[in-house]
This record gives structure tokens, sequence and C-alpha cells, in this order.
């Protein structure tokens, strides 16, 4: 396996740079002729004068806005027949980022509300706080729940020699993780903003393209995300900029009794962002739906619990927790997020003992290891 220098990298980014505006050109071209515009969508409401049982009739979405504005205000403040399509993206964007903060600020207690007026805050600043709640949630929440089954219910078979973390390890995991996620909240915040203002090919209502594209989309990016993640990734190990400070935080826990759920987001808050970056530049190649993207976005953060409590399950093409703490303990393998492909197709795959599968030069694997 070749490790990459600062020239190689540079001619990489600049060849992955041009090729994300050809592939962005492309799927405008090819997509846009596909794209309906909002005004022209329907959405579903009762018949008038029914009851709540009665049966839904199709209107246009724009005349539903106004009737929910009425309904929801007291009054109709948008012309929104007369809106353009990018304005009326903005108007449906914001109001689903305040339906996931009513989710979320459910949860906080309304003494705290009021004491930090947050009604009164910009819509950037609470869904940086909407994120950090959710952040929080899935991380506490999901750890504990995860370490409770593999370490207290079925410890003993998936430890059998009671190899499990060290307490002092796993509480300096959460101090790390707790204290990068009101760094980490930014990104998605950042990007909702950026979504919102129509920068980005990211569109808000999946009737917009004909199911058929939204899952080419989907597929689409997803594989663009991977990609990224690889090699954001390697380039931190092969470059090794700033690694002491960046990288080497997530990895001072090399050895498997030293990983545990709560590894999964304990990363310097720098390089737990430039991590998820993918899954914001993607945003501009490809036409993905908004709140789908959120959804993988926070989804990540449920697969980093799972990669990191080093109960292997061997699934091709998963990159499951065998194959990331082989990383944790080789520093040169198996940098892919999801799956193996990227890997396998780069050269830095190393399959775990049970997977049955044949290591093309297992004796590097030694090599680097020893040079540690
Ligand atoms: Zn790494
Ligand atoms: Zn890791």
């Amino acid at each position: 396996m070749t490790q990459e220098t600062i020239g190689s990298t540079a001619r990489k980014a600049l060849g992955f740079a041009l090729a994300c505006f050809v592939v962005r050109q492309v799927v405008i071209y090819g997509y846009g002729s596909g794209k309906r515009e909002l005004r022209d969508l329907k959405a579903w409401t009762s018949a008038p004068g029914g009851s709540p049982n009665a049966t839904q009739v199709s209107v246009p979405l724009t005349d539903w806005l106004g009737d929910w504005e009425e309904k929801h205000v007291g009054k109709r403040v948008h012309n929104f027949a007369e809106m353009d399509d990018r304005s009326l993206q903005r108007y449906l964007l914001e109001q689903e980022s305040e339906w996931k903060n009513g989710l979320a600020f459910c949860l906080l207690p309304q003494g705290l509300k009021e004491a930090i007026k947050l009604d009164a805050w910009p819509l950037m600043a609470r869904a940086w706080l909407r994120s950090f709640v959710f952040a929080n949630l899935i991380y506490l929440g999901l750890g504990m729940a995860w370490a409770y089954y593999i370490y207290g219910v079925y410890g003993h078979t998936l430890f059998p020699k009671a190899n499990t973390p060290k307490f002092g390890d796993v509480a300096e995991q959460v101090k790390v993780s707790l204290g990068s996620l009101p760094m980490y909240s930014f990104l998605p915040a950042l990007c909702e903003h950026i979504v919102e203002r129509g920068w980005t090919l990211a569109y808000v209502r999946m009737d917009e393209y004909s199911y058929a594209t939204y899952f080419a989309s989907f597929f689409l990016y997803m594989f663009f995300v991977e990609f990224g993640v690889y090699w954001n990734h390697r380039l931190l190990h092969d470059l090794r900029l700033g690694y002491d400070k960046l990288h080497y935080i997530h990895h001072k826990y090399n050895k498997e009794n030293t990983l545990s759920p709560f590894a999964g987001l304990a990363f310097h808050p720098l390089d737990g962002i430039l991590q998820a970056v993918p899954y914001f530049w993607t945003l501009f190649v490809f036409p993905m739906h908004a709140l789908t993207y959120e959804l993988m976005l926070f989804g990540t953060a449920v697969w980093t619990t799972n990669i990191h409590d080093c109960v292997e399950v061997e699934c091709q093409p998963i990159m499951g927790a065998g194959y990331h703490t082989i990383h944790h303990t080789t520093y040169r393998h198996n940098y892919g997020q999801f799956f193996t492909y990227m890997d396998r197709l780069f050269g830095t795959i190393l399959y775990p003992e049970n997977s049955g599968k044949q290591h093309r030069n297992p004796k590097s694997v030694y090599d680097v290891a020893a040079s540690k």
C-alpha cells in the first residue's frame, strides 16, 4: 500500500474537485429536467365541511400552506401563489426546522427555556441547540443502553475473559465526547442554514422528483460520502498533519480492551467535524432530500457506537466492529465508514481473523504495527 504525500494529496484533491464539478453539472442537466416546481405540487387535506374522518382531497400545495398559516398564525402573512421556488423551499425548510426544534425542546425544562429566552434566538442558534440536545440524547442514551447489554446482560458470552474496558478509559471517552459535542453541533446547524438559503442541491419534498430519482440520488450521495470519509480519514493517518493534537485523541484507545461504545464520538472537535464534512459538501453534488441527509448524519452517531464495541459480527460488505478494532490497533487499515468497498478498492483492507477472508499481504500489517 502506498502512503500519500502532500503533493499526491494535492493532485488527488484537484482531480476530485473537478470530478465533483463535472458530476454536479451532469446531475443538474439530467435531474433538473425531472424536477417539479413546489408550486406545482399537491397536498392532502380533509374535504371542506367534512368530519375528521371525511375523505381526503388533493389541493395545490400553495393553497394548503395558506390554510395552514391562517390556522396556526391567525392570518395569511405570505402570498404563496406568488412566491418563487427558492422562497417556497426556504419557507418549508424553516417550518421543518421549527418542527424539529419542537421535538428537541420539549425535553428542556420550561424554566430554562424562559431563562435563556429561547424563543428569541435566531433560527441557526436554535438549530445548534437542537443538534446539541439530539447529539447528547443519542450519545448518552444509546451508549448507556448499548453498554448495559453488551457488558451487563451478554458480557459473559461476548467477553468471556472479562476483557472489558477499564472504568477510567470509559470515563475519559465520555469526558472527551461531551466536551466536543457543542462544537460538533455547529456543523449540522450551519449546513441547515446553507440548505435553507438554497445554495446546495438539497430539496425539501420527496415528490419534487420521482421515487426512482430519490433512491438513485440517495445511493449516489452515500457512495460519495463513503469515498470522502475514507480519504479524509486515510489522509489524517498518511499525512499526519497535526496528528498528535487531532486524530491521536481518538487513537490513544489502541488496544481491544480500551475501546467501548462511548469511544464512538471521542474525537478532538475539529477531527470529528472533519470526518463529517463529506456529508455536507456532497449536498452540492447530488440533489439529496434534506431530512434524509440529516437522518443519515445523525445515524453515523449510532453507527460509530456500534463499531467501537469490539463485538465482531462478520457480514460482508459491512465495516463492523471487527474491522474498526483492527484500525485502532494497526493504524493503517480499514479507514471506511459503513462498508469495506473503499478499503478493498484502495488496498487498505485487513480482514478480521474469523472473517474467513485471505489477507493479500499480512506481513506488512505486523511491520506497521511493530513500528508504532
Ligand atoms: Zn483513524
Ligand atoms: Zn475509532
